[in-house]
């Protein structure tokens, strides 16, 4: 064992007083080094202003409290046996209640405990918390009767078999951080005074040892601002690489726009007239366009894409445009070779099931250049895929496809223009953070002859009225949807209830109608049959899981039913009601409500209130937290440990300033005084670098 002291990148295995068993469960979590540890952040802290008092307790809210354990034993319930402990701050009592693991909570909290429980308070013969966080504290880490902050970490599976609590993880960083000599700073002076923030040493001691709130949220504050700045030079680096990324300018404005702008049957929003000459004069630049083009549902992006794929066409370039779904490829396709006919463009699709002699001619038409729009889901970035010259890329709600990545389809070797495109609109905290090397172009506006949706919360004893309404609906010549969620466990008893109901649908509710059935199991041909059928008024009511949600355009549908709609975001509902309302006729929304509690209530009532995307995404965002706000996880893309994008705007807006504008100071980094960030960023985002020009 090494006697010198620990610096950042000493091994926790050669700390004295970790012990092999705790050295190798904390290395099960990530944590290696002395860095690992102090970045290992609290998940809460205690001192007096967050603690509450039992006296001052609140019925239905989150709180805090600090106390000792006057009472504490296992009970016999009607059915089994569960602890309960009794908590006295001196002013009041609060009950603890485990319903599970009896036996092992006697052994574990003991009266004359010391403790410090979080949870909602219930009130039942007073107040009490079930299933309380909780955590022991000894005598001299009194947060209520001095100014102490005390660190809550949290403590996973793997640290809790080796008894690693709280405490332990307090001492241990403690003692190391004691013996730690200063860390060095990777910013400057003057870079910490511009932006107010505290020395990188104190902010990660501080965090862990603060004598007051106010230097704690300092730390915070510097901690917070250091993650942020280095995912916005990740964005700072690519685009200033796709800046420099040379490609044919799209000058040309060709007969093509014309032709097709005078087919339409309406007059363009003066919203999508802005966009389409935003990316009309980004194409005309001889730098690849790096573009996210944001519309709420049913406010014309696919018209804007067709225009600028006509005027890329003009300029003797192909385009390429991918769907995450077959459907929505479909559906596309139907739409761009109305367009593409009037303008004497040639357009294929291209998907998964398309069959190998068709395919075959497919990709020949493309090397060869016969083909100028491509239409297509993933298959169209398969590597045998070879285009003559791919001069635009559009993708239709990139985010669905998770992983995808520019570089796959701009790879096809010649630095298209880009073109992403989304129905759901993002908070702009969100847009920086996820998009922030893309320029937006934001479609505000609807055309003008949309009638606005009724939308209504109900609960299941209204169903009867809702499906008498449906069947005059039906009567009246118009169809209807009926979603099922996913239901979160398995995606088979999301199936399973989506069939169950379409049996029940069709037998008893509704035996005269035709009601069909599509979820995202079927085969290709299946489901297309199924559309089909639904979109030639075959199928009257129509059963559905989620695969609906993006694309589908069936003008004559009026009534979108979704069921157990508190399970579903509030973007994601707003997707699904954006699938009716696409014709002249009024529609609705029905929403089921089979949750009974205050925030789901609160939600769906968001639903009721407005159709403005922004609002609801906006609102989205703060009940579901970011991670689950796109409906599929970016996983690994985010590296946060103490950054919020829903709360940070102000921190977020300084960091990335600052970081595009040491980008643009200095594009490679290698100046010396930036040598500490380069090594850090490089750390944490080499591999989503993608083609950034730092090495
Ligand atoms: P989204 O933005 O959700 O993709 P679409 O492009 O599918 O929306 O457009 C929805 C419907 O609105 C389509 O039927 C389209 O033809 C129609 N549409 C598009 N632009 C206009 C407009 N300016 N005025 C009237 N209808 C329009
Ligand atoms: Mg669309």
């Amino acid at each position: 064992m090494p006697e010198k002291a620990p610096t950042l990148s000493t091994s926790l295995h050669s700390i004295k007083g970790v012990g092999p068993a705790r050295a190798d469960a904390l290395s099960a979590i990530g944590i290696h080094i002395v860095a690992d540890l102090l970045h290992y952040y609290p998940r809460k802290h205690l001192d007096r202003t967050t603690i509450t008092l039992i006296s001052k307790l609140q019925k239905d809210k989150e709180a805090t409290v600090v106390g000792n354990v006057e009472a504490a034993d296992i009970r016999q319930g009607k059915r089994r046996q569960y602890f309960q402990a009794i908590l006295s701050d001196g002013k009041g009592m609060l009950t603890l209640t485990w319903f599970n693991a009896a036996q092992y909570m006697k052994r574990t909290i003991k009266i004359g405990d010391r403790l410090a429980v979080s949870g909602k308070v219930e009130f039942f013969n007073g107040f009490q918390i079930v299933h309380p966080e909780y955590d022991k504290l000894k005598d001299n880490e009194d947060p209520v009767n001095s100014g102490l902050v005390i660190p809550l970490y949290s403590i996973p599976a793997e640290l809790k078999k080796t008894r690693i609590d709280s405490r332990t993880l307090r001492r241990l960083i403690k003692t190391i951080s004691d013996s730690l000599k200063e860390i060095p700073d990777h910013f400057s002076m003057e870079f910490k005074n511009q932006n107010h923030l505290c020395p990188l040493d104190q902010a990660l001691r501080n965090i862990h040892f603060a004598e007051s709130v106010s230097v704690l949220n300092e730390a915070v504050n510097r901690l917070k601002f250091d993650e942020h700045f280095f995912l916005q030079m990740l964005m700072a680096l690519r685009k200033s690489s796709i800046q420099q990324t040379g490609t044919k300018a799209l000058i040309k404005i060709g007969p093509q726009v014309k032709l097709i702008s005078d087919s339409l049957d309406f007059e363009l929003t003066s919203a999508q007239k802005k966009v389409i000459k935003e990316i009309k004069d980004d194409m005309a630049r001889p730098f690849s366009m790096n573009r996210l083009l944001q519309g709420d549902v049913g406010s014309g992006k696919t018209i804007v894409s067709i225009l600028v794929a006509a005027i890329a066409v003009a300029n003797s370039v192909q385009v390429a445009v991918m769907a995450p779904t077959e459907i929505l490829a479909q559906q596309h396709y139907q739409s761009f070779k109305i367009y593409a006919e009037t303008a004497r463009m040639t357009c294929a699709i291209l998907v998964g099931g398309t069959p190998a002699k068709e395919r075959k001619a497919i990709l020949d038409g493309l090397a060869t250049g016969r083909i100028d729009i491509i239409i297509g889901t993933h298959a169209l970035i398969q590597e045998d895929v070879a285009f003559k010259e791919l001069g635009l890329a559009i993708v239709d709600e990139q985010h669905r496809f998770g992983v995808l990545q520019r570089g796959d389809l701009t790879g096809k070797g010649f630095n298209p223009h880009f073109l992403a495109m989304t129905a759901t609109p993002i908070p702009r905290t969100l847009a920086i953070t996820y998009h922030g090397d893309m320029d937006l172009s934001i479609i505000d506006e609807m055309p003008k002859d949309r009638i606005p949706i009724i939308t209504k919360v109900v609960e299941e004893t209204r169903l009867e009225k809702i499906y008498t309404f449906m069947k005059e609906e039906v009567k009246a010549g118009r169809q209807c949807m009926v979603v099922y969620p996913l239901v979160k466990e398995t995606e088979k008893s999301d199936l399973a209830a989506a069939v169950e109901m379409h049996g029940n649908l069709s037998e008893y509710v509704f035996p005269e109608l035709i009601v069909g059935l599509i979820h995202g199991r079927m085969k290709k041909d299946d489901k297309d049959e199924v559309m089909d059928a639904y979109a030639r008024n075959d199928i009257h009511i129509l059963v559905s899981t989620t695969v609906i949600e993006v694309g589908i355009d069936i003008p004559n549908a009026t009534v979108m039913l979704i069921e157990n709609a508190d399970r579903f975001g509030l973007t994601q509902l707003h997707q699904l009601r954006g699938r009716v309302g696409r014709g002249s006729k009024k529609s609705y929304c029905i929403l089921v409500r089979r949750n009974f509690t205050e925030n789901s209530k609160k939600r769906l009532q968001i639903m009721e209130s407005t159709s403005d995307g922004f609002v609801i995404s906006d609102e989205d965002l703060k009940l579901r937290g970011p991670g689950e706000f796109f409906g599929i996880r970016q996983s690994g893309f985010l590296k946060y440990k103490i950054a919020d994008m829903v709360t940070d705007g102000p921190i977020l807006r300084k960091a990335r300033q600052s970081a595009f504008e040491l980008v643009k100071s200095d594009p490679n980094l290698n100046q010396p005084e930036h040598e500490l960030i380069r090594i850090r960023f490089m750390n944490e985002y080499q591999d989503k670098l993608d083609r950034a020009n730092i090495s």
